[in-house]
């Protein structure tokens, strides 16, 4: 391949920080949030024209339930509790204040989203946010820490130095390109574009299922995999649908992400036609689709204690828990349409084509595990010292991952790395060596939920 040099070049340092943030995903915006408040000077670089990453531009609008799974403790509180007090008081989202064994769904309105993270940002001066900022690459110091960030806007190259950094790019991005070895998962979960429809509803009984493998010769494009949806809370009439799915596609590539781009448009375009030519009285009008594709997985850090599904669980009691929760393990097959649920319940789905096609117990009857443990190693790259990790390139193998990988989950681990970097600051010690204990006990005085170990 043909190269060339790029001459060397001096750029200013726009800002210098205590902490900088990328990407300004719910899981970004709230290690900056949390960090704030302990006093830091934060710089939160995002490469949208808003906060919220897949819950936002991904147009991914279902959060699960705060509470264990007899529905009687409440275990997620912190920023994601407050969120949802701010969305109830513009009425943008469902009910949130019950719990259940079937881990209540939800919904809201993700630019109802947008504006309360606006604002959440706003009252924080100490934080000071980069929209439409690309972050490219670090600057390394001698001995392995990070001591600045390039990043581009309109504006042209610019430095941001820190004494400390968080990557919440989703793909680990920073991490990687400050040289912390990562892994990409061996069968990664496919990505999916999400679509806001009006009068889907209205299409009635319509079997979505049956009706696409009906007409799959006719329309090749239309989706395989598992769909679901819901309306929008607050309207009538719009419903989020997230129904497509593009097989074997490496997320971290650039041409790959592209194809998928097309690929996944082609779906909802297939879809879309489909239901006008067979319930065309219903209406059905695309109304929005995402700023980008919904990536789920995509590599993780190699990090100082990957997460096991098996001890996660077990219910395991990590010394440095960090959060809880109690989404199953939801994987979505990367090679044909299949899911599969592993609930807390004890119970354990595979679904094939859209249909339940074996059910069995994990657990022994009438056993439950009430929630899980999330904790601080897998965030921290191993070997880390101003460094640390938070969003879906958390280091999990394929069980946990599939568990820990909503938002209701990484909201605790963004909250997490905000206060470890800040502990991390106020004792002058490497991430690695951070106390997990002082994390949770920082992150419940300031509203978290975090179980005792
Ligand atoms: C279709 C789909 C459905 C899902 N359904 C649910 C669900 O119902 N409920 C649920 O809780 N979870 C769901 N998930 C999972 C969940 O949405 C994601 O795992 C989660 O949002 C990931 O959060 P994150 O912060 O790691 O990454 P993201 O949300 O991807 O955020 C990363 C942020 O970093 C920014 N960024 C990236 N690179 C750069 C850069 N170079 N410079 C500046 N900024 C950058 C991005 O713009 C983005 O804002 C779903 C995922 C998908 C794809």
């Amino acid at each position: 391949m043909k190269q060339i040099t790029i001459p060397a070049e001096t750029i200013p340092v726009l800002e210098e920080a205590d902490i900088c943030v990328i990407g300004g995903s719910c899981t970004g915006l709230f290690a900056a949030v949390r960090a704030a408040r302990l006093g830091a000077k934060v710089v939160l670089i995002e490469k949208h024209n808003c906060f919220g990453g897949a819950a936002t531009a991904g147009l991914v609008c279902m959060w699960h339930s705060i509470f264990d799974i007899t529905g009687k403790k409440q275990i997620i509180g912190g920023l994601t509790f407050e969120m949802m007090e701010r969305l109830e008081k513009r009425g943008a989202i469902g009910e949130f204040r019950k719990g259940g064994p079937h881990v209540p769904r939800i919904p809201f309105n993700s630019s109802e989203l947008t504006l309360e993270l606006d604002a959440l940002a706003q009252e924080h001066l100490g934080i000071r946010t980069f929209f439409h900022t690309f972050f490219s690459r670090p600057v390394m110091a001698g001995d392995g820490t990070i001591s600045a960030v390039i990043a581009e806007n309109k504006s042209g190259r610019f430095a941001v130095a820190a004494k400390f950094f968080i990557d919440a790019s989703g793909d680990g991005l920073l991490c990687r390109a400050a040289g912390f070895p990562m892994r990409r998962a061996e069968h990664p979960q496919p990505p999916t574009a999400c679509a806001l429809l009006e009068n889907f509803r209205k299409t009635g009984d319509v079997d979505l299922k049956a009706l696409i493998e009906r007409n799959r010769q006719r329309y090749p494009d239309l989706p395989c995999g598992y769909s679901w949806g819901t309306a929008v809370p607050g309207s009538e009439d719009v419903y989020m649908l997230s129904a497509t799915r593009v097989l074997n596609c490496d997320c971290m590539e650039a041409d790959a992400i592209t194809r998928a781009e097309f690929e996944s448009r082609r779906q909802i375009r297939a879809l879309t036609s489909l239901l006008r030519e067979t319930v065309p009285d219903a209406h059905v009008t695309l109304l929005g689709l995402p700023a980008e594709i919904g990536v789920r997985e995509s590599c993780h850090i190699i990090s100082e204690g990957t997460l096991r599904g098996k001890e996660m669980l077990a219910g395991n009691c990590y010394h440095d828990t960090i959060g809880a929760g109690t989404y199953p393990v939801d994987i979505h097959g990367n090679a044909d349409d299949s899911i599969s649920f592993l609930h807390l319940t004890g119970s354990r789905q595979l679904f094939r084509s859209r249909t339940l096609v074996r059910e069995e117990r994990w657990l022994p009857e009438g056993e439950f595990l009430p929630f899980y443990r999330i904790p601080l190693s897998c965030l921290v790259p191993r070997g880390a010292k101003n460094l640390i990790a938070a969003g879906r390139m958390l280091d999990a193998d394929g069980d946990s991952f599939g568990a820990v990988r909503v938002m209701v989950n990484l909201n605790q681990c963004g909250e997490a790395a905000g206060v470890a970097a800040c502990c991390a600051l106020n004792s002058g010690k490497a991430i690695t060596e951070v106390d997990g204990a002082e994390v949770r006990k920082t992150l419940n005085r300031g509203g978290s939920l975090v179980p005792d170990v």
